[in-house]
């Protein structure tokens, strides 16, 4: 079975399902980010970064740029942001991205290649159209954006900020990449959420985007907001497939936590599907998206045949990092804007949360970093082995062996029970070297990750994670 048939085939099993969900990690990194710490500060980071750019002056650079504000709050939102309607604080906070834009464009140079490029939030599109000129400007003054046909460049879109004509302004400043935040289509759910955004506007704003010239839109869709049930849900999907035809969806879970997320206080917990019904929108969403020629990437994400993610699958060169899935795995990644994170050779790097300090640092001429990690040894293996079952869905147990110099089975000693026991229960097979997660096992992908993870075998911690499914 090659690496795309097998990615092809999910299999929801509500049994092992329920036996398994618990909470955990979604491993945009590993360790992962409670993990980072404040004795980790700028000189580590400096310091790593040469050290890579002697290694590999040429290694390719992916840039993340972080805007935290949003005009009104939608109630499931997580997210690190600040909802106000005054958009001045939008120019006081660019003022501080472009000098953090110019600090790190002197420190990584401008030889190295860009090869992925993406804003997101919060808001980005919060930014006014001469103010998204002002940091591109910026960005390609100080660091080195390939071309259109190399470069992935892309941006989270609010469709209720898009006035007719800016999405083509977009394209304009060198975007090529949409991803736009629907959530769910269904009016009562949107009224219940506080996002009130018709289908009428998101068609709007993805026929725009077609004509401008994107070659890849990805939608985002919730499941487990209130008033949502498996009919309202296949609904918003049918409509969502028909008349909005996304290259990539993601159909991430809602995970009610309003004692760490305030907007979430204002949900209605009454009126949230109960965990039966939730399932059932589980199982009905694959059903119904790998119906209509979706193909399962993994947690979460649902991408055609023919999306670079897909294809990447294929190639066996699919990454993921803290954006998520990425098929650029061989760059080095600068988070920009405060709360952003980077990871570059065996450092993870995290900006200032607030924007305040942030401000401060900043103006004073020096990088915003206020916590990190230096990876040991363990952590790069562990770190190796979990993308490669995240992403492919599979672990050459040899290939490990080989490039780390070690042998499998006794490194993994204890977690070789746990993972004798999934074998078992038909989360995962055996073929030689190669341990390969059975279809009844990827959506349970990150609890099969978390065997290998050390920190959670060492020290349980799970419980401020959402759960797996
Ligand atoms: S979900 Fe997105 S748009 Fe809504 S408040 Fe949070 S960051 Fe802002």
């Amino acid at each position: 079975m090659n690496a795309q048939q097998a990615t092809q085939q999910v299999l929801f099993d509500r049994q092992l399902i329920e036996r398994y969900n618990q909470s955990g990690p979604r491993y945009t990194s590993y360790p992962t980010a409670p993990h980072l710490h404040e004795a980790f500060g700028v000189r580590e980071f400096r310091d790593e970064v040469l050290r890579t750019a002697a290694e590999e002056p040429q290694r390719p650079l992916s840039l993340y740029v972080h805007i935290p504000f949003c005009d009104t709050v939608c109630y499931y939102c997580a997210c690190n942001k600040i909802v106000t309607p005054d958009r001045s604080r939008a120019a006081r906070y660019l003022q501080s991205l472009l000098r953090e834009v110019a600090l790190q464009g002197e420190l990584f140079g401008r030889q190295r290649p860009v090869l992925q490029l993406h804003l997101g939030g919060g808001t980005p599109t919060y930014l006014e159209s001469d103010q998204l000129h002002q940091l591109m400007d910026a960005l390609h003054h100080h660091f080195r954006l390939v071309d259109d046909q190399e470069g992935e460049y892309g941006i989270e879109v609010d469709p209720r900020e898009m006035p007719v004509g800016s999405i083509s302004r977009l394209r304009q400043l060198g975007f090529n990449r949409l991803s736009i935040g629907v959530q769910d289509l269904d009016p009562a759910v949107q009224k219940a959420v506080n996002r009130v955004q018709p289908l009428a506007l998101n068609r709007r704003v993805v026929e725009e985007a077609r004509a401008a010239g994107f070659p890849s839109i990805n939608l985002d869709l919730i499941y487990g907001l209130p008033l949502q049930s498996e009919r309202s849900f296949l609904q918003t999907l049918q409509q969502v497939v028909e008349t909005l035809d996304p290259d990539r969806l993601a159909v991430f879970n809602y995970a009610h936590l309003p004692q760490y997320f305030m907007p979430q206080r204002r949900v209605d917990p009454q009126q949230l599907p109960a965990p039966e019904e939730k399932l059932r929108i589980l199982e009905s969403t694959i059903r119904f998206l790998t119906d209509a020629g979706y193909l399962y990437i993994g947690m979460d994400h649902f991408a055609k045949p023919n999306d670079e993610l897909a294809v990447a699958i294929r190639q066996g060169i699919l990454h993921r990092n803290f954006q998520g899935y990425t098929t650029h795995g061989d760059c080095d990644l600068i988070g920009m804007g405060s709360s952003s994170i980077s990871q570059i050779g065996r450092i993870y790097a995290q900006n200032e949360k607030e924007v305040e300090p942030y401000y401060q640092r900043v103006d004073q001429g020096e990088l915003a970093v206020f916590r990190g990690l230096l990876l040991n040894e363990d952590d790069l293996i562990r770190r190796e082995v979990i993308m490669r079952l995240i992403c492919d869905f599979q672990l050459d147990r040899a290939a490990i062996e080989r490039r780390f110099h070690l042998s499998f089975a006794d490194t993994f000693q204890s977690e070789m029970s746990d993972m004798q026991r999934m074998i078992e229960e038909g989360l995962l097979e055996e073929e030689g070297e190669i341990l390969r997660v059975k279809p009844a096992g990827r959506l349970l992908i990150r609890n099969i990750c978390m065997v290998f993870d050390w920190y959670l075998r060492n020290a349980q911690q799970k419980k401020s994670f959402s759960k797996t499914i």
